[in-house]
Order: structure tokens, then C-alpha cells, then sequence
């Protein structure tokens, strides 16, 4: 699957409903996955970790759907190294992206 028909399949699934509860609630519920994975990486197990990340994927997308943003085009940012120093790996002094 790529990340264009992931985001196509969470739209079909969610997109009315999501817009329906709106952009911000939505981001909210974003940040409460975020929440479960930090959880999830701090006491799970494999399959936990597995189950959290792809709801903070699903909230993601979704969110993306309702903002029209293409992750596929959002990706491509990354695709040539670090977006900031260009390498890869990356050789920027500090770690933030
Ligand atoms: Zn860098």
C-alpha cells in the first residue's frame, strides 16, 4: 500500500465523520494517540506498539485529508536526506528535523 492509498482508504472511512466532529477536535484526538504511543513505547509490548502507531497514522491522515494535504507530496520533503543539511544521514548538530 502506499501512503497515497492508505490516506484514500482513511478518507473513505473517515473523512465524513472526522470533518463532521472538525479539524481541531480531530487534531485533539491526534494528540491523544501521540499520548497512547509515548504509553506504548514507554511499557508495551510489540503489538502494542504496532496497534498505537498506526491509530496516530490513521489520525494523521485523516487530519491531512481534512487540511488537503497530499502525505505522499508531504513525504517527499524527507526523500533526498535531511531536509535541512541535505545528507543522509543527517549531520545537523542538534537533533530536531
Ligand atoms: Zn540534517
Amino acid at each position: 500500500m502506499t501512503l497515497r492509498e492508505f490516506q484514500d482508504s482513511i478518507g473513505e472511512t473517515y473523512l465524513d465523520k472526522d470533518s463532521r466532529r472538525g479539524l481541531f477536535e480531530s487534531y485533539a484526538w491526534l494528540v491523544e494517540e501521540v499520548g497512547e504511543l509515548a504509553g506504548a513505547l514507554r511499557h508495551g509490548k510489540p503489538e502494542e506498539l504496532a496497534h498505537e502507531f498506526s491509530d496516530c497514522l490513521a489520525w494523521l491522515a485523516s487530519l491531512a485529508n481534512m487540511a488537503g494535504v497530499s502525505l505522499e507530496e508531504a513525504a517527499q520533503r524527507y526523500a533526498g536526506g535531511c531536509p535541512r543539511c541535505g545528507a543522509s544521514p543527517c549531520e545537523c548538530e542538534d537533533a530536531s528535523h
